[in-house]
């Protein structure tokens, strides 16, 4: 008899839902509900775990309700923040005026409005895995594209930082490809090697140093490439040259509690001015 899991990996595998679009996964998941009593079940009895974990939660004191936590986390916000500083919100409700840009990865201990206490209105965020700047590209990396575009051209914002971190994911992702390119993730290898450059500089230059030093090195330098690959936007290098806009790379160390700063190369300014 064919398992249940060996059904459901043939039939994704025939209705390629790799290249799908939305409407035609959905569909596909019925289908497959429908056509097939077997998964069928194995969907409902899943139901109907959920359903008794969640009744179980309720019972359970000391189970994790994310309902609850969403609640009473927007109930203390609204409490101690919102309604204490009215004027700040009402201010916001009008627009806003951000003087930074941010990246910071997308890891859940780097938070900058938590590390640099940023208040609600004072850094427009783009957070993803290892807080990185693709170049200019607009099929590929248009989501990011769009984020630095309004930033920069409507939101006017003065400074532009990327922040990097100790122990990070992202990076000792990059600096583990192998050097054949091979690839076992769909989209996380593929995005981390955006800054390749800096994998290649600390394998080159920091040989004496352990893997997880070459991390942290990599940690920083992978910023450096970001703020290059920030100057492959021709409004940001605009911004730059008419210095409305000042790049900055940083470095939070959540395992010393410290954070470094940095200014993006005075070379490359000189360079660019002179173009
Ligand atoms: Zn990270």
């Amino acid at each position: 008899m064919v398992s249940d899991a060996m059904k459901l990996s043939t039939c994704l595998k025939e209705d390629n839902m790799g290249s799908e679009t939305y409407e035609e996964a959905i569909a596909a998941l019925s289908k497959l509900l429908s056509d097939n009593a077997d998964l069928g079940s194995v969907a409902a009895a899943k139901i109907n775990q959920i359903t008794a974990e969640l009744e179980a939660a309720v019972t359970d004191p000391t189970k994790f309700d994310p309902v609850k936590r969403i609640e009473t986390g927007f109930l203390h916000f609204k409490k101690e923040k919102y309604e204490k500083n009215p004027d700040l919100y009402n201010a916001l409700a009008k627009g806003q005026s951000p003087k930074f840009l941010v990246f910071a990865c997308s890891d859940s201990r780097v938070c900058p409005s938590h590390i640099l206490d940023f208040q609600p209105g004072e850094a427009f965020m783009v957070r993803n895995i290892a807080n990185m700047v693709p170049p200019y590209d607009k099929t590929k990396y248009s989501g990011v594209g769009a984020a630095i575009e309004y930033a920069v051209l409507h939101l006017k914002v003065e400074n532009i930082v990327v922040i990097g971190h100790s122990c990070c994911g992202g990076i000792k992702g990059l600096m583990s490809i192998p050097d054949d390119g091979t690839t076992a993730s769909d989209f996380i290898e593929n995005w981390v090697s955006i800054c390749a450059p800096a994998k290649s500089k600390v394998k080159s230059e920091c040989t004496e140093l352990s893997f997880s030093e070459q991390c942290t090195n990599c940690e920083r330098e992978a910023v450096n490439v970001s703020l290059g690959n920030l100057l492959t936007y021709p409004f940001v290098r605009e911004a730059v040259v008419k210095k409305s806009v000042a790049l900055k790379g940083a470095h939070y160390d959540f395992v010393d509690g410290k954070f470094d700063l940095w200014n993006l190369d005075f070379q490359i300014s000189l360079t660019l001015a002179a173009v």
